[in-house]
């Protein structure tokens, strides 16, 4: 087709000339003299010629109009891929307006936090479903960044303060599990944690800071699927970061590009040493919550725990990469009725994963797979190989975590594997009854 649309209308003619003079044709010609006979040959070509020429014009013109059709094709293939690309990756180098501080800041009365609010606050066991929408979870964060003396000690401006929490808010996305109240859980942890192991005869008030900050951020702009989905689909954030954490590099970068907004940079007042290690310390706090480095990062602890040197910055480092890990992943360690609706969300957004990896064609993880999974048994292992034996570590410095944190975890543990024996039964149960009924179905057939 492309060669033909090269072709002038002469050039065709000339080309197309031999292949025109059917057999008949000449036959039938043959009997008249050679100028007749050279007329009539004309004629009849020339018609023929122009009827085939009409012909391919329009042949041309069809194939031209497909040819226009493809490339709409596709264009509309291309918008669309990158439409997907930028639903699955929205991020905030393109979403600037997630990223731009809200200059109204509202005011909520001081009253609404109540001493008993105050008071629960420092405990593990607060009901982090309290309130709905996230106002009140604002407040609670100002107030432990006010209570553990950060605003005083650091000059950090309260307007500031509320501005970046907001902005942090705004920031974490409606996820069924890696969402705000999360980020809220997680730091109100961090703090019940501080307050239970009396962290601040321990650490400098930079170390707190760090610790609170990090939990604030560890997860923004989460996007719902995991690091594995990011690695495997071959995302945007996989690519830029190498398949080395995207998700928690991608948290940080988030974290310190809302800093470097100076309506939300709390850390303006810091001199360039003190940024520089509130930076480097937040930074290697939110890299340790990438579950894929739990063995590393526990193993190491353990190495150093017996002999803990709180002198031993490597020691301090060490410390506050576990803490944050205990409190990312501390859901079990609240009342049931808390933990409980948490392991719900996280199936939901595990399903949302395995459905898309599914359909994408991608390899799909079992704990992941709706098919696979249940609550119990998504519970049990992670409760007996992965949180009690990092908190019983933790343990061996802060004993009064005992009754309040590890405690509740073998309470936990003991429920959900209860659960899973009546889970089994049932289904025994279940499987008998079917076994049984086949097996009468084969032999009533059998009678007939
Ligand atoms: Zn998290």
């Amino acid at each position: 087709l492309f060669a033909l649309l090269l072709f002038t209308k002469s050039q065709m003619q000339i080309l197309s000339l031999p292949f025109f003079i059917s057999p008949s044709l000449s036959l039938s010609l043959s009997h008249l003299s050679p100028s007749v006979h050279r007329a009539f040959k004309i004629n009849e070509l020339k018609t023929e010629v122009t009827n085939r020429l009409a012909m391919l014009e329009k042949r041309v013109e069809l194939e031209g109009m497909k040819v226009v059709e493809i490339e709409k094709c596709h264009n509309d293939i291309k918008k669309l891929r990158e439409e997907m690309a930028s639903r699955n990756n929205s991020n905030f180098l393109e979403d600037n307006k997630k990223l731009t501080p809200r200059r109204d800041v509202p005011s909520y009365p001081k009253y609404m936090l109540s001493q008993q609010t105050i008071d629960a606050l420092k405990k593990p066991g607060f009901d982090v479903w309290l309130w709905e929408p996230n106002e009140v979870r604002f407040i609670c964060l100002e107030h432990m960044y006010h209570d553990l003396g950060l605003v005083k000690d650091f000059n950090i401006n309260p307007i500031t303060l509320k501005r970046w929490l907001l902005c942090i808010h705004d920031n974490y996305r409606n996820n069924p599990f890696h969402n705000f109240r999360h980020c809220f859980c997680v730091t109100q942890m961090m703090y019940s944690m501080i307050c239970l192991c009396s962290l601040q005869e321990k650490f400098t008030q930079l170390d707190i800071l760090i610790l609170m900050t990090a939990a604030v951020c560890h997860d923004l702009d989460h996007p719902g699927f995991n690091n594995t989905y990011q690695i495997n689909a071959r995302t945007e954030l996989a690519v830029r970061y190498n398949d080395i954490s995207p998700l928690e590099n991608h948290h940080c970068a988030v974290a310190f590009q809302i800093f470097s907004q100076p309506d939300c940079n709390i850390f303006s007042n810091f001199d360039p040493e003190a940024f520089k290690q509130i930076r480097q310390g937040t930074i290697t706090l939110i890299l340790a919550t990438d579950m894929a480095r739990h063995g590393e990062i526990l193993d190491s602890f353990k190495q150093k725990v017996d002999n803990f040197d709180y002198a031993d910055e490597e020691h301090i480092t060490c410390l506050k990469m576990v803490l944050i890990k205990c409190c990312d992943i501390s859901n079990e360690v609240r009342p049931m009725e808390v933990a409980e609706p948490w392991v719900d969300c996280l199936l939901e957004e595990y399903f949302m994963q395995s459905d898309r990896e599914k359909a994408e064609g991608l390899p799909v993880a079992p704990f992941m797979d709706r098919e696979k999974v249940t609550k119990p048994t998504a519970q049990i292992g992670f409760i007996k190989f992965v949180l009690i034996p990092m908190f019983e570590t933790v343990l061996k410095l802060f004993p009064q975590i005992e009754e309040a944190m590890v405690q509740p975890l073998r309470e936990s543990r003991d429920r959900y594997e209860e659960l899973k024996q009546i889970d089994d039964a049932m289904n025994e149960v279940g499987g008998f009854v079917q076994k049984k009924k086949s097996e009468n179905l084969t032999m009533g057939g059998k009678k007939k």
